[in-house]
């Protein structure tokens, strides 16, 4: 088995795979879309919202906001021994985002979130997306819990675009297009522990069974 970089740039990266067969490749693809935990506001608290826009749809928007991922730091809220419903300092990072409209209309963007509790490393991927625009006299307070979460719960966990192909030498190629989350190097080398986990715990069900037979 044999792996060559392709191609590299800012945001995706592309193997070439030699004596990897498509289904291998495609478990690799899955898990690297599915089973990559990456990170995302999970839980909103309106505090305050006068603008137009309905507290449903401020919070579906800023849920979509992909954040630069802390893996290392950080475990998946239903890995965490804490078992308290707002988390605690190893599974939840928490941001506070407050804006108010005086004289003239302004929009908030996802650089005014302000980091209440966490590591640094965790922010927006961009500071520009527009969240709402307030007119005179209206006020957004929130409070935002951000959290690692997988692709297979909701497509806001997705880590990326993840394509396989034929290459000209008759091996398969692996695109990785990273949202920013990770980069696409750990994306596919996350995907690969993930897959290595899976292929183990089937491994034991199986001698389980073997042995309980
Ligand atoms: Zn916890």
């Amino acid at each position: 088995m044999e792996v060559r970089v392709i191609n590299r740039d800012e945001d995706s990266l592309t193997l070439e795979l030699s004596e990897v067969n498509l289904s291998l490749a495609n478990a690799l693809r899955r898990h690297a879309i599915n089973e990559v935990p990456v990170m995302a506001v999970e839980e909103v608290l309106v505090m305050d919202n006068s603008s137009v826009v309905s507290n449903e749809v401020l919070v579906h928007r800023i849920s979509l906001i992909p954040f630069v991922t802390d893996l290392d730091n950080y475990r998946l809220p239903e890995e965490c021994d804490c078992n308290n419903r707002l988390g605690c300092e190893r599974c939840v990072v928490r941001f506070s985002l407050k804006a108010s409209a005086v004289d003239e209309v302004v929009t908030v963007y996802s650089r005014d979130m302000v980091l209440e509790s966490g590591t640094g490393i965790v922010r927006p991927v961009s500071g520009d997306f527009p969240i709402v625009k307030l007119a005179p006299g209206q006020t957004i307070e929130l409070e935002l819990y951000v959290r690692l979460g997988k692709g297979s719960k909701h497509a806001k966990w997705q880590s990326g675009i993840v394509t396989v192909y034929d290459s000209e030498s008759g091996g398969k190629r692996l695109y990785i297009e990273s949202f920013g989350f990770l980069s696409p190097e750990r994306i596919i080398t996350e995907a690969a522990k993930a897959l290595e986990r899976r292929v183990r715990d089937l491994g034991s069900a199986i001698e389980e069974v073997i042995k309980d037979g």
